[in-house]
């Protein structure tokens, strides 16, 4: 699956006709994946992507009216009967989600999360879009419940127009709301840890991270209490060239085989974003059962890092990563 998707998509992720032409192939109905019965990779394709790329625009807003009107797509999205996919990054994150089928390993998923990374950095041009600040995955995990679903979100890309930009947000924190009204507070946690100098609100709002499309398409196994799992990277990072090799994180990712290496690499690049204060609010108001694979301690109980050392390996990891949540510590590679 991974490197029929890489195959098809990367060469195309430069040119809007090209990689329209292969998401398409990738959403017709002789291409539906077993099990995905309740998803509609064409609706999104026909109805978001393919004319965002067309129209050079992440997200649709009619300029005809007076007052701007803004054009989702409503489909299937694993739990959620109707869950609104507001723009071209998370529109492609859910074709991708959707390919995925059967069990897969914690190798597999990073490579898909990689290819998100990368094709969302390689045609964020096409839609006149900086790509969004990170990429995440959410999936279960547990011996007792046979759920091979992933999902695949974004954070909300900024756009140039403020409005628009208001307006995408407003749709996916009402995807929140909808689910949760009583978890989201205002000022949200980010705003209250990041207030403006001036005293302004400042800080992430509901709606801005991944966490807003991952954690509502997979909202009854959140109820359930079934365990999942989280992982999120910086998009910007994956997709930094190394001068010395001439690859990025996802070019390395993507050409590997273990899982040693690839957490190596994720940690030579930076490209860890454990969850922000808001998602950790939420998480914990919906008592949801989710650990985060961007801290050291899933990756220390899997002996592939080593607790931090005043010689650290990677004196280049930045602060800022772990400024985003309260239990993410510094953490250095084990090889
Ligand atoms: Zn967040």
């Amino acid at each position: 699956m991974l490197a029929r998707l890489s195959r098809s998509l990367i060469p195309a992720a430069k040119c809007a006709v090209s990689l329209s032409s292969a998401l398409e192939s990738l959403c017709q109905p002789t291409a539906s994946i077993p099990g995905s019965c309740r998803s509609d990779p064409g609706a999104v394709y026909s109805g978001l992507v393919a004319p965002c790329l067309k129209a050079t625009t992440s997200i649709l807003v009619s300029s005809t009216s007076s007052s701007p009107s803004f054009r989702a797509v409503s489909v299937g999205f694993h739990d959620h009967p109707n869950l609104v996919i507001p723009d071209y990054f998370t529109g492609l994150g859910y074709i991708l989600s959707v390919q995925a089928h059967g069990s897969q390993t914690l190798l597999q998923r990073i490579k898909l999360l990689a290819l998100y990374a990368k094709i969302c950095k390689l045609s964020a041009p096409l839609v006149q879009s900086r790509p969004p600040t990170t990429v995440q995955t959410l999936w279960v995990n547990s011996p007792h419940v046979a759920d091979t679903r992933v999902v695949l979100g974004s954070s909300l890309a900024w756009l140039k127009v403020r409005s628009h930009f208001q307006m995408a947000r407003a749709v996916r924190a009402g995807i929140l709301r909808d689910l949760w009204a009583g978890a989201l507070i205002d000022p949200t946690p980010m705003q209250v840890c990041f207030p403006n100098p001036e005293g302004g609100l400042f800080g992430t709002c509901w709606g801005d991270c991944a966490e807003a499309i991952s954690i509502s398409a997979c909202w009854k196994l959140v109820a359930s209490g079934v365990p999942l799992r989280t992982l999120a990277v910086n998009v910007a990072a994956m997709n930094a060239v190394d001068l010395v090799t001439g690859l990025s994180a996802c070019d390395v990712i993507l050409a590997s085989t273990s899982l040693r290496e690839m957490v190596g690499e994720l940690l030579r690049a930076n490209a860890f974003r454990p969850m922000c204060k808001n998602c950790e609010h939420l998480r914990e108001s919906i008592a949801a059962n989710i650990v985060d694979c961007a801290t050291s301690d899933f990756w220390l109980e899997l002996g592939l890092v080593t607790a931090p050392t005043s010689h650290s390996l990677l004196p280049h990891v930045c602060d800022d990563v772990f400024e985003r949540t309260s239990s993410g510590k510094r953490i250095s590679c084990a090889v």
